[in-house]
């Protein structure tokens, strides 16, 4: 290797550390990147690669300024990558040799805090994978932001922490270097996750606090692979880190991410935007805290009936009692983001402006406190227990603060007067200096005669008196003392002026220290009571969701579901939350659920565009929005408490991983028949339909009895295989549905109505019609049909039901008539694509 200056070795030394990250090295007043890095970099950031050395020696340079490399190191994050940054950790004028310099911290996707890179609304959880002794694995998080921290054992299947993972919407995720192949491939598939390594555990002594509600040697390891991480590269103390609560995963309602996707409960489909989502709708809340907890309620969802009830009893508080609420409401929005706000000051980065907003949330308390105790609020006994503390951090901060503080700790503004004798002092002895300069230009204009002597300041010279050059002669040359000369005037100073100008500086430089002394030990001041803010910041966030619920109930006319121990679905006027919002008021058509006993399954045929996926879906969202303690759009409902809700409906999303469309719908049909129990909630939207008819078919039948006799979870199933409606005579549990459509003037009408019994007629050629295919393919597509149909009919009566007993036989007869019938009629109940359909045909060529 060529010979290296000292200074690069000591960044080839550094950067071996961390060799995963862009070392941002500092250099006088940039930062530089060297190698690859710089190569990298320079694409990424689009700045300009140049290079350091000469000829055989020289290697890639790049560089950003100081001060605007915030900016720079943030992009690289939002893309998934890491920044090291490198400063130099002593003085360079007392160096000797090279300026020693250090990583003082290691910034990630996952413990990014700068505003720039969260969201308000949205947590940063940091996630670990961590695999057990026993080979079960343990999954954890940690949003460094707020202090939050969480962990759960979610049992030996990958599958299964890898989706705990991915609902978290996590950034990043930690996992041993040693972790076997399977792990790492799954993690790889996922492009937005980046892949940290550690492997050491924390040692559980110094962060003791952070574990004490975790009781498993499990939970420990899996939370101190974490934590170790978070230490490494954090380089500061963690004093905000709340201790970690276990949480069992089978304690919320189970949904994987495609279901949660496709459901489209935090962001659309396709735009990934939260504007169209469930949580668009339901989302009212005034503060950032409050949303982020909303966010994580439709995420998970509970499981536990009393637990669902008691919010449903805050609900309707709200709800009985409007102007009350709206006054609460009012309260916060008044209260800043709390819980971030005390992670701040327990990370020690709290600005003086902050600890303002801190005092002002804090004086809402009193009035939230009475609010609730006339409203009865029995659902918040014992909340806000600790008011007394938080008076008295807002009166430290009332008496202490000036009301429009700075950001800056370092240029003063910040500390009232009278908080503090010294201070008081300091800015008297500034404030009387400036007094006495303020009143020298009348004093030395009446002494001097001179009407145009002025006292001025500039940051070189500091105070002068300019006199200009018409008047130079009345100069008292030796009370004056020549200072500077300009092209018109002259500027004195005197012994005294000079006097009382030091006395300012000193005073305003004593004032700055003194201020910022004041504030740190304030700010340690109000750090001792981390855990009890954190308390209040998830008091209100419950109180914003709560309010917002019932706010939308309000507007949008939801009814409180009741829940059924005896898995009964009855829902009266049933509407699709986002939908009902999106076509004009008044146009949409509710529809009633029934599912019970002897209707656990229900087949939904009907023509393509009759609204059958919103009508799966419909009953999905008001399930989830049930179980998160919120009413639902209907007129009446009642609805067991499901474990899981599995979807199967639409494959768009997939395209994009390169697995063919009908595989994914396989893979994820195989997820729901392993894993779906009588309490689960399925709905299929066509399974079968992307392979031939034939194998469709049958792969849908067989689908339907084996959930049929096994699983026996309340299930929807759409198909435009009007042939598997015949299953309802050998399935006892199965009804067949249809959404209604009439033909008008010769033309389809979509009722949008969900009514028993199965769909007459698939209504394809309609559906081409509408999609604008010439004229002549679907007249003669008509003409087609009527000679399919008639064949079809002859065929029939020709076929003689085989003499059958037992279900499964019959079901197989079943079979193989329908399959009969459809060799000489399929082409009737092939749709013309839709043009989802062709771009998902397209794409797979
Ligand atoms: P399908 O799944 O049967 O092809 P969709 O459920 O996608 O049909 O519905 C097609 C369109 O019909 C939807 O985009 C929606 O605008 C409208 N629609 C569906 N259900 C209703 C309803 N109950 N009331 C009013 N419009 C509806």
């Amino acid at each position: 290797m060529a010979q290296v200056t000292p200074m690069m070795k000591q960044y080839l030394e550094i950067k071996a550390q961390y060799e995963d990250a862009f070392l941002f090295f500092r250099l006088g007043d940039f930062y530089e990147l060297f190698n690859d890095d710089a190569v990298k970099a320079s694409r990424e950031l689009e700045i300009t690669l140049t290079g350091r050395g000469q000829g055989e020696t020289r290697i890639p340079m790049c560089g950003v300024p100081h001060h605007s490399a915030e900016n720079y190191m943030t992009r690289l994050i939002e893309k998934g990558y890491k920044v090291a940054i490198c400063e130099q950790v002593e003085d360079p004028e007392t160096a000797k040799g090279v300026v020693k310099r250090e990583v003082v911290k290691l910034l990630t996707p996952g413990t990014m805090m700068s505003d720039h890179f969260i969201q308000e609304k949205e947590n940063n959880y940091l996630s670990t994978i961590h695999v057990c002794e026993d080979g079960s694995y343990g999954v954890a998080f940690a949003d460094l932001s707020t202090g939050e921290g969480r962990v759960t054992i979610t049992g030996d299947e990958l599958e299964d922490a890898i989706q705990e993972v991915l609902t978290a919407k996590s950034k990043e995720v930690i996992i041993a270097s040693t972790s076997d192949s399977e792990l790492l491939n799954r993690l790889e598939q996922e492009k937005q996750l980046t892949i940290s390594f550690e492997d050491e555990l924390d040692d559980q002594k110094e962060y003791a606090s952070v574990y004490q509600n975790l009781q498993q040697e499990k939970l420990e390891a899996t939370y101190a692979r974490l934590l170790r991480y978070l230490v490494r590269t954090q380089k500061r103390s963690l004093a905000h880190l709340q201790p970690a609560t276990y949480y069992a995963s089978t304690s919320y309602l189970k949904m994987d991410q495609h279901t949660k996707r496709n459901l489209e409960l935090t962001e659309t489909l396709r735009e990934k935007r939260k504007q169209g989502s469930l949580l668009s709708i339901v989302d009212q809340t005034v503060t950032a805290m409050g949303g982020r907890m909303l966010r994580q309620w439709i995420e998970r969802p509970l499981v536990i009936k009393d637990k669902i009830i008691a919010r449903q009893q805050a609900v309707h508080t709200f709800l009985t009692q409007f102007f009350e609420r709206e006054e609460l409401r009012d309260e916060l929005k008044a209260v800043y983001d709390l819980e971030r706000l005390a992670a701040r000051v327990a990370y020690g980065s709290v600005s003086p402006r902050e600890l303002v907003q801190l005092k002002k949330s804090l004086q809402r308390v009193p009035a939230i406190v009475q609010l609730l105790s006339t409203m009865q609020a029995d659902f918040a006994k014992g909340w806000f227990k600790d008011s007394d503390t938080y008076k008295q951090i807002s009166d430290l901060l009332e008496t202490s603060l000036i009301e429009d503080a700075p950001i800056s700790l370092k240029e003063g503004g910040i500390i009232q007067s009278g908080y503090h004798s010294d201070l008081d002092t300091y800015r008297d002895a500034s404030k009387n200096g400036k007094q006495w300069i303020a009143e020298l230009e009348a004093k030395e204009r009446q002494v001097t005669g001179i009407r145009t002597l002025k006292v001025g300041y500039n940051r070189v010279f500091g105070y002068y008196i300019e006199i200009t050059r018409a008047n130079a002669a009345s100069v008292p040359e030796g009370r004056y003392e020549r200072k500077q000369t300009l092209t018109n005037a002259e500027r004195f100073v005197t012994p005294e002026l000079k006097e009382k100008e030091a006395l300012i500086l000193e005073a305003n430089d004593q004032t700055e220290k003194l201020e910022y002394e004041l504030f740190v030990q304030i700010r340690d001041q109000v750090k001792q009571y981390v855990p009890e803010l954190q308390q209040l910041a998830s008091q209100m966030s419950e109180l914003d969701v709560y309010a917002s619920f019932a706010s939308v109930s309000e507007q949008r006319r939801y009814v409180k579901p009741t829940f059924s121990d005896k898995r009964q679905i009855q829902i009266q006027n049933n509407r699709h939350p986002v939908v009902e919002t999106v076509i004009p008021r008044g146009q949409y058509v509710p529809n009633d659920v029934s599912m019970g006993d002897s209707r656990g399954m229900l087949l939904l045929t009907g023509p393509n565009m009759g609204g059958k996926s919103t009508y799966m879906r419909q009953l999905a969202l008001t399930a989830v929005m049930a179980q998160i303690g919120c009413y639902v759009p209907a007129d009446e409902a009642e609805l067991p408490v499901f474990d899981q809700i599995f979807t199967r409906i639409g494959a768009a999303d997939d395209l994009a991983s390169g697995q063919s469309t009908f595989m994914v719908e396989m893979l994820e049909t195989k997820h729901a028949l392993t894993k779906a129990t009588q309490d689960s909630l399925l709905l299929l939207d066509e399974i079968g339909r992307g392979t031939s008819t034939y194998d469709g078919m049958a792969l849908a039948q067989s689908i339907m009895e084996f959930i049929h006799e096994r699983i026996q979870a309340k299930t929807m199933f759409s198909t435009h295989y009007h042939e598997l409606t015949k299953m309802e005579q050998s399935l006892t549990q199965l009804k067949n549905i249809h959404v209604s459509a009439a033909e008008k003037d010769g033309h389809v009408v979509f009722l949008h109505k969900v009514i028993d019994g199965p769909a007459d007629r698939s209504y394809g050629i309609y559906v081409a019609e509408l999609a604008g295919l010439p004229n002549m393919v679907t007249e003669r597509a008509e003409i087609l049909l009527a000679e399919l149909e008639g064949a079809s009919r002859e065929m029939a009566v020709t076929v003689e039901k085989p003499d059958v007993n037992s279900a499964n036989e019959r079901a197989e007869a079943d079979l193989q008539l329908s399959l009969f019938a459809v060799d000489e009629n399929s082409r009737k109940t092939k749709k013309a694509p839709s043009k989802k359909e062709k771009n998902v045909l397209d794409a797979i060529g």
